[in-house]
């Protein structure tokens, strides 16, 4: 008797719960950019204030002639030294490994801010004296800037912390200490990438067809490369807990692509990924973010698309994340 009446009002209660959720209004925002930009807050109350490195003392100075002297600073040099050795942690992922000679042959240099105005082609002027313009032009340069030089300096306008021009083949990298070395690991590597197919590219013969505004496929395949391989780095920098949180999250939703997959995320998983690697600067989150949802997207599609469907799905992925976002 009992029995029957629990079942009973078990089953009214499903009855009832299946009603609700039938007729229940559609909560999640509709537009991509809308439920983007309003995980991008979630980060912010886990932001620590940016530590730019004290630049005065070792700054490459500039005459007044506007002729940069070929004195290249001690503490980049110093700095780079340090960066190379820690991207030998990567050793193991075989992308990382192939991108270390690039890394090897480059050539570093710096640029300051305030009153010494400096652009792009110039700065390739403050490099060692010895390199002769051809090693120049075959050789990556590797330019540190100040971030009041941020606008000046990146190539995009964007939100990129780090940057490669591929116009002058050289990467950006801020003075900045991130709060977690992995994550600006993480973004080195995403820009040797480019760096790299960029040569791949040149070799080949082949040229990227981005116009008005639109996104060629062959940008974002390599975009999709790039940060596929920064997720990988962020694996290692993690200890293998980033995808662990990663997977944990896209098990939670039903979703019937990547974008759907996105646009169900909330802010306690993003908070929830972001834990693994501790608060940081307002660059660092943004970059990291932008990091988050791409794997997520990515882990979706790698556990629901077939194979020969996956790169098309990624590449989709990406131009609705990264291309329909606002600037911010
Ligand atoms: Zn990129």
């Amino acid at each position: 008797m009992l029995k029957k009446r629990t079942l009973a009002i078990f089953a009214a209660i499903c009855l009832v719960a299946g009603f609700v959720w039938f007729f229940l209004p559609e909560s999640q925002p509709k537009d991509l950019p809308q439920q983007m930009s309003i995980l991008s807050h979630s980060l912010d109350s886990r932001m620590l204030k940016t530590q730019q490195w004290d630049l005065s003392d070792y700054a490459l100075f500039i005459d007044d002639s506007g002729q940069p002297e070929s004195r290249v600073s001690l503490m980049v040099q110093y700095r780079y030294k340090e960066l190379k050795n820690r991207l030998r942690l990567y050793y193991a992922i075989p992308e990382a490994r192939g991108l270390q000679s690039l890394l090897d042959a480059s050539i570093v240099g710096m640029v300051i801010g305030g009153q010494y105005p400096t652009y792009r082609l110039n700065l390739i002027n403050t490099y060692a004296a010895s390199t002769t313009v051809d090693e120049m032009k075959q050789r990556l340069k590797v330019v540190y800037f100040g971030s009041d030089q941020w606008q000046k300096v990146l190539w995009s306008k964007s939100t990129a912390a780090a940057e490669y021009n591929p116009e002058i083949d050289a990467l950006f990298i801020p003075c900045i200490d991130f709060a977690n070395p992995s994550v600006r690991d993480a973004l080195i590597f995403h820009e040797l990438k480019h760096a790299q197919q960029r040569r791949q590219m040149q070799t080949l013969g082949v040229t990227s067809t981005d116009s008005g505004g639109q996104i060629s496929d062959i940008t974002a395949d390599r975009e999709v490369e790039a940060h596929r391989l920064g997720g990988k780095i962020l694996d290692v920098g993690s200890q293998g807990e980033y995808p662990q949180r990663i997977q944990a999250v896209l098990a939670k939703y039903k979703a019937v692509s990547a974008v759907d997959l996105i646009m169900k995320i909330r802010k306690k998983d993003i908070i929830y990924i972001d834990e693994v690697f501790g608060e940081a600067g307002p660059i660092e989150a943004a970059m990291r973010r932008y990091g988050y949802f791409f794997n997520l997207g990515d882990a979706w599609i790698a556990a629901n698309v077939p194979p020969d469907h996956r790169g098309e799905n990624a590449r989709q992925l990406y131009k609705e994340l990264f291309y329909t976002q606002p600037k911010q």
